[in-house]
């Protein structure tokens, strides 16, 4: 690969999931986002780069060109809404659920709930194609927090094991989408820098398909 290529990831979970995947390409960092406070990594190969940015910015330096690619959660990408860039792969990593969530004995048939979250769009979405009226509370994190405090009735966030909702009394009420990484692409990029870009999809694409087979496999 001789093309200069950036790839854009967040750190934590995403990151340590996504670096097997990047392996398979023959893409290792020389840095460690952990232990670096480098915000550009250097890779074994000099012309590919790890940006490392806020899990929400990834789309927004994809769509730009900032980065060339990019692996963002599907609830930040339906939060970003989806014409200015290619998702091309779905990694299925850091899988969870967007669910709405309560408290067990809440209260029901209210005449217009309140709902805590920092997937605004996706609830407004969710709950407009029910022909619901809400009100959605914007907030940054800790959402389950607000149930227990009196700010919200209801709660839109991703869940995992569930053990963060139970921890506060609160349950999962309804699916609204199922979520996973996926790998994104500047539209310019896939044109002009085609046979890098294809190169790194097809690799991981592999590598994907080769994890779930052993997954089936165990
Ligand atoms: P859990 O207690 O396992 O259900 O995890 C729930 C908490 O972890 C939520 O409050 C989320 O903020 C976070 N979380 C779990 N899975 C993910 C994921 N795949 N992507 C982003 N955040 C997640």
């Amino acid at each position: 690969m001789n093309t200069t290529l950036t790839i854009a990831l967040s750190k934590g979970r995403i990151f340590k999931e996504t670096l097997p995947l990047l392996a398979h390409a023959g893409i290792v960092p020389v840095d460690d986002p952990d232990t670096s406070r480098k915000l550009i990594l250097d890779t074994n190969h000099p012309e590919i780069k790890l940006v490392i940015i806020r899990a929400s910015d990834v789309p927004t330096y994809v769509e730009y060109g900032a980065a060339d690619v990019g692996v963002a959660g599907k609830d930040v990408l339906m939060e970003h809404g989806g014409d200015g860039l290619y998702e091309p792969l779905d990694l299925k990593i850091a899988c969870c659920r967007l669910m709405l969530a309560g408290p067990a004995s809440g209260k029901n048939g209210e005449a217009r709930m309140r709902i805590a979250t920092k997937y605004v769009a996706s609830t407004r979405r969710y709950f407009a194609a029910q022909g619901k009226q809400v009100e959605i509370i914007k907030l940054y994190g800790s959402m389950e927090l607000a149930p227990l405090v009196g700010l919200a009735d209801r709660i839109v966030d991703v869940v995992d094991t569930g053990n963060t909702l139970r921890a506060n009394g609160l349950e999962p009420l309804e699916h609204i989408a199922d979520i996973s990484s996926r790998l994104i692409v500047n539209k310019a990029s896939m044109k002009m820098k085609h046979a890098a870009v294809k190169t790194l999809i097809e690799r991981i694409g592999e590598a994907v398909a080769a994890k779930e087979l052993m997954q089936r496999k165990k």
